[in-house]
């Protein structure tokens, strides 16, 4: 059994608790404002010498516990109430740090693994935190089927071909600031192909916001 069966099998059939109460005394923290990732206080984070996709990267948190186990309830066992929560709670973080005529762009999905998942996360994340931060969606992408990135390994996840993600026809986004948003930010290639995508559109410039960053070791 994979660890996503063992996952989804935990949460089968339990009364999900609100969502305040499942994320305890969560607080939002800030990363490094270039790639969210944890930083050491006053040091310059490493990513100064990377070639990064996008300007910014804002965030409510490192991906651990209580936020991550919030997270995979959301994406793999359709806790709806709590990606709304979340998404609204990175609404509010977006709102007055992103430039006038913005767009949230939520990540896609491939039809098919949202046809088993019942929920479109980054849609739902998306879609509240428009609601919070009054930013409309421009649902400018779509995803071709290809396998999943979460059952790849780190390595196999950098593969992910360019032309997976695509432009919708008349997505009109030219020169929009768009904040592109996921679940989670782990090696950043989904994000780094749509961000790509968007640059050809002629966007004026590409932001991300996720719900969480993955610690690296
Ligand atoms: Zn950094």
């Amino acid at each position: 059994m994979t660890l996503l069966d063992t996952i989804i099998d935990e949460w089968a059939g339990i009364t999900f608790p609100r969502p305040v109460v499942a994320l305890g005394g969560f607080k939002p923290t800030p990363g490094c404002y270039w790639c969210g990732a944890e930083t050491q206080a006053e040091a310059v984070c490493t990513c100064m010498r990377e070639r990064l996709h996008w300007s910014r990267v804002i965030r409510l948190g490192a991906y651990e516990e209580p936020l991550s186990d919030c997270i995979l309830g959301g994406k793999y066992a359709a806790w709806k109430d709590m990606l709304e929560h979340l998404g609204a709670l990175l609404g509010a973080k977006i709102r007055g740090c992103v430039p006038p005529n913005s767009i949230l762009v939520p990540v896609p999905m491939p039809p098919i693994r949202r046809y088993f998942r019942r929920i479109n996360h980054a849609g739902v994340i998306a879609k509240q935190a428009s609601l919070t931060s009054g930013i409309p969606i421009r649902r400018a992408l779509w995803r071709k089927e290809c396998m999943p990135q979460a059952s790849k390994s780190a390595s196999a996840r950098t593969l992910l071909p360019r032309n997976s993600i695509l432009l919708r026809p008349l997505a009109m986004i030219k020169g929009k600031n768009a904040i592109l948003v996921d679940d989670v930010l782990t090696t950043g290639r989904t994000l780094e192909v749509a961000a790509n995508k968007l640059k050809n559109a002629q966007v004026a410039s590409v932001r991300v916001a996720v719900l969480a960053v993955t610690k690296m070791s």
